[in-house]
């Protein structure tokens, strides 16, 4: 299905779309003549091959980012208070995770019931338009700093 320009673009047609696409659909150019009298721009859906790369670069529905993690769902005051960092730990362990913390008052705020379902955050993004599923990773190793 062809991705379609929405109302942000009224009043901006800065065209970072037009020049990312490889398919040339993402119209009026600058050099055509509806340029100057269209309020935003449109994408021909016949020409459109669905790729994405017009995405990425429209700052009116992402200011040029998309999510960098899960996100939590509580605090790092209330992680604290639902679970103790020895018997998070010891949860790990036994599922053959290797946990190596300084300070396990610092490790219980780091809880996965702290955070989203990241596979729930990285599905509503891609739905969105916003970013395009390419893989999925298996962590070796987490630092948090
Ligand atoms: S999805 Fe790809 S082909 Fe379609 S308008 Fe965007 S950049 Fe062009
Ligand atoms: S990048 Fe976004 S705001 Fe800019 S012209 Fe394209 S659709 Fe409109």
């Amino acid at each position: 299905m062809a991705y379609v320009i929405a109302q942000p673009c009224i009043g901006v047609k800065d065209t970072a779309c037009v020049d990312a696409c490889p398919a040339d659909c993402v119209h009026p150019r600058k050099d055509e003549p509806g340029y100057a009298i269209e309020e935003m721009l449109y994408i021909d859906p016949a020409q459109c091959i669905d790729c994405g790369a017009c995405v990425p670069v429209c700052m009116q529905q992402t200011f040029g980012s998309t999510c960098h993690g899960a996100g939590r769902l509580m605090s790092r005051a209330k992680a604290r208070t639902v679970v103790r960092g020895d018997q998070l730990r010891h949860r790990l362990e036994s599922r053959g995770i290797v946990v190596r913390a300084g300070s396990m008052r610092d490790f219980a705020e780091e809880t996965p019931e702290a955070y989203k379902n990241v596979s729930q955050v990285v599905g509503v993004v891609a739905r969105a338009g916003i970013a395009k599923l390419v893989a999925r990773l298996e962590p070796l190793a987490v630092v948090k700093g």
